[in-house]
């Protein structure tokens, strides 16, 4: 057993970390907990340059559980995390690799009551998971210190920038020690939080695990041009042909995924459906539904596409095509982890054309444009696109006749 697990052994890990790594499954380090993990045992402040999925989280955890020793009653560990379902799954993977220690994790984020969080805090807990809003709450009414914080770790930096925590991120910063260790794990370093990395980090080390512009190679991903009025057809259509196990179809609001929802769930499918308007026990419920396999499809914003680790989703299909290239990579992050192979469908509409061209810019590659065969599309001006010689769509005059030249009609297979 223990010649399996050499590899993590000569990290210099604890026998009791080695333990949860063993039970996890774990076999070898992957390259971000290779080059972080030795830097993070050494003392160093550590900026991971890395995405979900890439094992970040056993990177920071297995170091700080090695070293920190036996539990004692305030927190000595704070993660930040910008979305309650990042807490609540980063909590879980930390509670499985410590489950050999005598160390105690608990979660706070918003949402929810104060009761358990409480307890939990009155009890005394080693390593807190939290988001930035509820957190502060904690300390404002004084159900929580932060004065015994040796480990920070603000994960997912870029998301928290993003949805405007960065304040409330350096006043918990300014709550904790000066005299720690601070490790920072952002997949894009905009100039906010290289500011942030000046102001909170010292003489920090620079793990990058090549900032992955392009999707997962285990992913097969198109687009498949429709005209607006077709779109949600389309979405029914290709769902009848496809061969899947599981899948998230991502939207651009709320609004539209409680819409294709329903419009799903009158197809027969078993839907769920993840946004910031469902309660907590909503989203809860939703994702462990999904991962339990009660439902095939979630329908989801984009609070779902980054980080959640959802596993053998087979498809993920954007109703919309994401306005922000890195999101594309992130959704699709969702398909295709580790060793299993996963399909991406895109549903472009005409106005959409300029955002995929700039996510093709983005990941350095074209995606293929598909359409479903037999399947009697409206005209839209897309399909007079990306043929050899021809100015874009945009460029043109719609010419009202249907064309179907230059594609590529469908991977899809019929399910089985
Ligand atoms: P993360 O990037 O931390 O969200 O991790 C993504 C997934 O990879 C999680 O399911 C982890 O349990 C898994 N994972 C992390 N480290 C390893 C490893 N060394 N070997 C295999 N799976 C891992």
């Amino acid at each position: 057993m223990l010649i399996c697990l050499m590899p993590f052994l000569k990290l210099g890990l604890s026998a009791t970390v080695i333990q949860g790594v063993q039970a996890m499954g774990y076999r070898e380090p992957t390259p971000i907990q290779l080059r972080a993990i030795p830097l993070v045992l050494a003392g160093q402040d550590v900026i991971g340059s890395a995405q979900t999925g890439t094992g970040k989280t056993a990177a920071f955890a297995l170091p700080i559980l090695s070293q920190l020793g036996e539990h004692s009653r305030e927190p000595r560990v704070l993660v930040l995390e910008p979305t309650r379902e990042l807490a609540a799954q980063v909590e879980t993977a930390i509670r499985d690799l410590a489950r050999f220690t005598k160390l105690t994790v608990a979660v706070i984020y918003g949402g929810v009551g104060y009761g358990k969080q409480n307890d939990a805090l009155r009890d005394g807990v080693d390593i807190l998971v939290a988001t930035p809003g509820r957190l502060l709450d904690h300390l404002g009414r004084g159900t929580c210190r932060l004065n015994a914080v040796k480990y920070l770790v603000l994960d997912e930096a870029d998301r928290m920038l993003d949805m405007g925590f960065l304040p409330d991120v350096k006043r918990i910063v300014e709550r904790c020690p000066q005299k720690r260790q601070t490790m920072l794990f952002s997949a894009t370093i905009p100039p906010e939080i290289d500011t942030l990395i000046r102001w909170a980090m010292q003489s920090p080390q620079t793990v990058q695990i090549g900032i992955r512009r392009s999707p997962a190679e285990t992913v097969k991903h198109a687009v498949y041009p429709v005209a607006e009025d077709q779109k949600a057809e389309l979405l029914c259509e290709m769902l009848k042909r496809v061969d899947y196990n599981s899948v998230i179809v991502f939207c651009r609001t709320k609004q539209r995924a409680d819409r294709i929802s329903r419009l799903l769930s009158r197809d027969n499918h078993a839907v769920a459906v993840l946004h910031s308007n469902r309660t907590q026990r909503e989203r809860e419920q939703a994702l462990r539904g999904f991962r339990d396999g009660l439902y095939e499809i979630l329908v989801a914003t984009d609070i779902a596409a980054r980080g959640l680790d959802i596993l053998e989703v087979s498809h993920v299909v954007n109703y919309d095509v994401p306005q922000h290239p890195e999101d594309y990579v992130h959704r699709i992050g969702r398909t295709g982890r580790a060793q299993a192979t996963g399909e991406a469908f895109t549903l472009m509409v005409a106005e959409d054309a300029q955002h995929m061209y700039a996510i093709e810019r983005f990941i350095g590659q074209k995606i293929v444009r598909v359409k479903l065969e037999n399947y009697d599309y409206h005209y839209t001006a897309l399909f007079d696109m990306d043929k050899p010689g021809q100015p874009a769509a945009h460029e043109r005059r719609t010419r009202g006749v249907r064309l179907s030249g230059g594609y590529f009609c469908g991977p899809v297979r019929k399910r089985r």
